[in-house]
């Protein structure tokens, strides 16, 4: 098969959601079609069920599910699809955001009685600012939920999408008769039995055949015409050129725990969705096609066993093929290296592979070398862009709790660092450390991990800080920014990469910073032009 045509089979993306809203149970349900597992339950949440948790095996046991279901490849109808795991959990919005970046498309899953939540809507702002192709899937139709024109208002409203539903429900809840599908023309009856209705569709080019009121009954029948007579009348056709480039949002709706609307959801996807896409260097535009691979690392997992402190960096392909024991360079350490054992992954294990090619993602064994963003090429001079920080929504001290270890406590905190668990900022008045987080549940990941892989101790003290605003380093010269910096020297602080950071310890602080010191530009990501 020629290179041209591995990339061409490949569709790498991410499903999100809020949680809850079934993103686990559809990703099980499309690995059930593309027959790479044989049972429902076979997919484990990797969702934290107590909000806090004081309980580490639980942690250990999340981290463990985590990489099991990292990337969860398949093949369907010819084509390969790899789909990259995000964690719903709010805590670990970061990894998430991280693994966005290592996406072509995602598709993102709402509760019909739910509608647009808070998590869905971060994490699709993240979609847009890239112009990710989205598909939206409203779930649950089999209970009872908000109005369907309702649902696309919200889409457009809270999301900024431009949406076009390529599906419609026929009832919902005690009174769901099934689907219209508006892109294949046809209509699959729901029998609230999910081991059927995988194949039944009943083809319905012309909505006025008087067979509707047979199938679906007449007051069914009047209904979805009425509904479908408003979507062609308010939503644009689909334009998957739109699509393609962010600017159009298809819709389908279904209920991933009854198998339905599942099938359509693939067979479009696997249709529209993009083959892996050019990817924007600090140099360059890279495309697919290239033949010199480059790659970036977008993930990094600590090794469970605490005796092996190996870590697995996981690796997303751009361009050309990744192959075993051939030398790349680590352009940030200007290094080369290989590797003996990459590993692949398929729907429930990882194996080592020879060749790989764009959209896929490779797992490389790791000692040290790798921080997320670093990039691989064959000897190019490459930076991928793109993994942004943003502000932390927690912050606080960390202290050493035991002298002797002071060591293994800078080595462990700059590796867990490098993995993306939180952020460290140096303050620039007395170089202590502060830990900024997503979410609380960090910081008893940091602490335990710290002990239990690094023999480390170390012990929180609160430092108040609204948001953390990353200075931009024009104008640094003038007056005006040498009086910022001595007026707020105390909340000033450099980052992992050394960049000024202002830790504003208010909303109001932050304001009147912004008036009093007009040509100081702040930003609220890290990576800014
Ligand atoms: P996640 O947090 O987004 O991964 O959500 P899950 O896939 O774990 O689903 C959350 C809950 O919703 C589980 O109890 C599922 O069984 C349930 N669920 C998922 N899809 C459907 C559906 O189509 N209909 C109904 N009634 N429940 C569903």
């Amino acid at each position: 098969m020629s290179f041209k045509t591995q990339i061409q089979k490949r569709r790498t993306f991410g499903i999100i959601s809020h949680p809850d809203a079934g993103k686990t149970t559809l990703t099980e349900k499309l690995l059930l079609f593309g027959g790479a597992i044989q049972e429902a339950g076979a997919v484990k949440s990797n969702k934290i069920k107590k909000s806090a948790t004081s309980d580490f095996m639980e942690i250990e046991r999340q981290r463990g599910i985590s990489v099991a279901t990292s990337v969860l490849a398949f093949l369907y109808k010819d084509k390969k699809i790899n789909i990259l795991d995000t964690p719903g959990h709010k805590d670990f919005a970061e990894d998430t955001f991280r693994t966005l970046t290592a996406v072509d498309s995602v598709i993102v899953v709402i509760d019909v009685a739910k509608g647009v939540e808070e998590q869905t809507k971060k994490l699709v702002e993240v979609c847009r600012m890239r112009n990710i192709p989205i598909i939206v899937f409203i779930n649950k139709l089999d209970r009872e939920g908000k109005d369907a024109f309702d649902l696309l208002d919200e889409l457009e409203l809270k999301l900024g999408l431009s949406i076009t539903p390529l599906s419609f429900p026929i009832g919902m809840g005690y009174d769901f008769k099934g689907i219209y599908n508006i892109y294949e023309k046809n209509i699959n009856l729901f029998s609230g039995d999910n081991k059927k209705n995988i194949e039944d569709t009943i083809a319905f080019n012309d909505i006025t055949n008087p067979e509707l009121e047979t199938i679906i009954g007449s007051a069914a029948a009047k209904t979805l015409r009425d509904n479908l007579e408003l979507v062609e009348g308010v939503y644009p056709d689909f334009d998957k050129e739109k699509y393609l480039e962010g600017k159009q949002q298809p819709v389908f709706f279904g209920s991933a725990l009854n198998n339905f609307g599942v099938r359509e959801l693939l067979d479009c996807f696997i249709e529209i969705a993009p083959p892996p896409r050019a990817k924007m260097a600090e140099e360059r535009l890279v495309e697919a096609l290239e033949p010199d691979m480059t790659g970036f690392v977008f993930k990094i997992h600590a090794n469970m066993d605490p005796k092996h402190r190996d870590r697995l960096a996981f690796i997303k392909i751009v361009s050309g093929t990744f192959e075993r024991n051939r030398p790349y360079l680590h352009v940030r350490n200007g290094k080369k290296l290989k590797f003996s054992s990459p590993n692949a992954f398929f729907a429930e294990k990882k194996e080592i592979v020879d060749i790989s090619y764009p959209g896929d993602i490779v797992g490389l064994h790791d000692t040290g070398n790798f921080k997320i963003g670093d990039t691989l090429t064959e000897g190019e001079n490459l930076h991928y862009k793109g993994i942004p920080s943003f502000s932390p929504e927690h912050f606080r001290y960390i202290n050493n709790a035991d002298p002797m270890k002071a060591k293994q406590l800078n080595k462990g905190i700059d590796q867990l660092m490098d993995e993306g668990v939180a952020q460290l900022f140096t303050l620039e008045i007395n170089n202590r450390k502060v830990i900024g987080t997503v979410g609380a549940l960090q910081f008893e990941v940091i602490q335990y991990r710290l002990e239990h892989e690094y023999g480390a101790k170390c012990t929180y003290e609160n430092f108040p800080v609204h948001k953390a605003c990353w200075i931009d380093p024009e104008n640094s010269k003038s007056e005006e920014f040498k009086e910022f910096s001595r007026v707020k020297q105390k909340f000033l602080a450099k980052d992992k990469k050394g960049q000024l950071v202002f830790l504003a310890d208010s909303q109001f602080s932050l304001q009147m910073t912004q008036q009093k010191y007009p040509s100081v530009k702040l930003h609220f990501t890290s990576e800014f032009d």
